[in-house]
């Protein structure tokens, strides 16, 4: 990245929950950042305001039945406008863009990310899916590029900025912290038929639907692990996970002489957003202090395998490799979908997923069309199950 302070950023995924963030911070300092592409899935009026705000170089509509919602009004502004997931991987290799934020959620974040690295972009990443599917071939082509790739999940944000002056020091080990979500401390029977709106209620962030059941669930956490062993190059047994329900510490690294560096702070996405984006530099915020007087203790429990299989999953998918984590990936996301739409019971998930590990048929060292495919045949079993099998949520 240029030494510069100054970055030229493209936000993929602006009108959700980290995006919004993003653009946050991004309004906070001017000086700092100028955004140059700003997308959206379906949300036509939010993208439209950001885009009438921000002034960007392009938007981005997935759904081109909204295109024409937005052209007339921005191309008047100067903005061009695209839409459809060709135009999501195009719009990335603009010349002016310094960083990509991925802020979009699941899988459909994978091909942007692996273009704007090939481009030769930085990558402040939010979108794990990406790196829990195809890991191994995005850190590949990030090392082949000389890209950077820059947490913004909190826990990786807390990793990277200890690593930060510890480079040639070996990790012993790290410690992911998960807050337990909404259901921490319950049993499996008692979550097996927990509703959507209980699971979206999570205790210490607000975050997109999708991460909100992955939380809920610990599925968050499983894909968490995954992300760090690419981020960091750690075997699975360097990557512990601990439940720390009050989220101050946001994760820890042990080093060789058993030193232990852990980063804290109120949770807040716009830290490690800000982070990403900025780095090397830590700017000045306004965001709220963490004040010791309103934390009385700070607790740490081992997580429960038992009532959250999904975590036990994701370690199993990593040992695994090859597509594992990928079909791991692709029935998460469509039990998920299924659980919000009340079509499959809470608990019936990590059993849906498991079917579908051992189902799937496994490639040891899958290409980047492999993935697509053990996606979309991850999908398309998953969902048979789903119909043939039905086991709707008690309303
Ligand atoms: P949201 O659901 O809030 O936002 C997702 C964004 O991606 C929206 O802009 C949405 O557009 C867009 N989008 C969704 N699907 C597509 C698609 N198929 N094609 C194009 N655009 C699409 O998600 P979050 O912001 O919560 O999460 C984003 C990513 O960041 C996820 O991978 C999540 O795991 C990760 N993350 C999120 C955290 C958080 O605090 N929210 C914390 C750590 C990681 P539209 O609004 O039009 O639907
Ligand atoms: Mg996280």
């Amino acid at each position: 990245m240029k030494q510069s302070t100054h970055r030229h950023i493209a936000i993929l995924g602006s009108t959700g929950s980290i995006g919004t963030q993003a653009l946050d911070v991004i309004r906070a300092n001017p000086d700092h950042f100028t955004v140059e592409v700003l997308t959206a899935g379906s949300n036509a009026d939010l993208l439209r305001a950001q885009a009438l705000e921000f002034k960007p170089n392009a938007v981005v509509i997935g759904n081109e039945a909204k295109y024409a919602e937005l052209k007339d009004v921005l191309f008047e502004e100067g903005i061009k406008v695209y839409c459809g997931a060709d135009a999501l991987c195009d719009v990335v290799e603009m010349e002016e863009i310094d960083i990509v934020l991925t802020a979009l959620v699941g899988f459909a974040g994978l091909r942007p990310t692996m273009r704007a690295i090939e481009a030769g972009k930085h990558i402040a990443l939010a979108n794990k899916e990406t790196l829990v599917v195809a890991g191994e071939l995005v850190t590949a082509a990030a090392r082949e590029k000389g890209v950077n790739i820059y947490p913004v999940d909190s826990e990786h944000s807390a990793i990277f900025q200890c690593l930060t002056g510890e480079f040639h020091n070996p990790v012993e080990k790290i410690y992911l912290t998960a807050s337990g979500g909404p259901f921490r401390g319950k049993t499996k029977e008692e979550v097996y038929h927990a509703r959507p709106e209980d699971a979206l209620k999570h205790p210490n962030w607000e975050m997109g639907a999708k991460i909100t059941i992955d939380s809920a669930s610990m599925m968050n956490k499983g894909l968490e692990v995954i992300e760090a062993k690419w981020l960091f190059g750690l075997k699975s047994e360097q990557i512990d996970v601990i439940v720390h329900p009050q989220s101050i510490i946001h994760s820890i690294v042990q080093f060789q002489d058993g030193s232990m560096k852990a980063q804290m702070g109120l949770p807040d996405m716009k830290l490690p957003i800000q982070y990403a984006l900025a780095y090397p530099q830590r700017l000045p915020s306004d965001f709220p202090r963490f004040d010791f007087r309103n934390f009385a203790s700070l607790t740490f429990e081992q997580p429960d395998y038992e009532a959250f299989k999904n975590l036990s999953l994701a370690f199993e998918a990593m040992h695994r490799g090859g597509n594992a984590p990928c079909i791991l990936n692709a029935a998460n996301e469509i039990v998920v979908r299924a659980f919000l739409d009340k079509e499959l019971p809470f608990g019936k998930m990590p059993e849906v997923i498991e079917d579908a590990m051992n189902s799937v048929a496994f490639i040891a060292k899958p290409t980047l069309e492999q993935y697509f495919e053990t996606d979309e045949a991850t999908r398309t079993y998953v969902r048979n199950k789903i119909k043939a099998a039905p086991e709707p949520a008690k309303p």
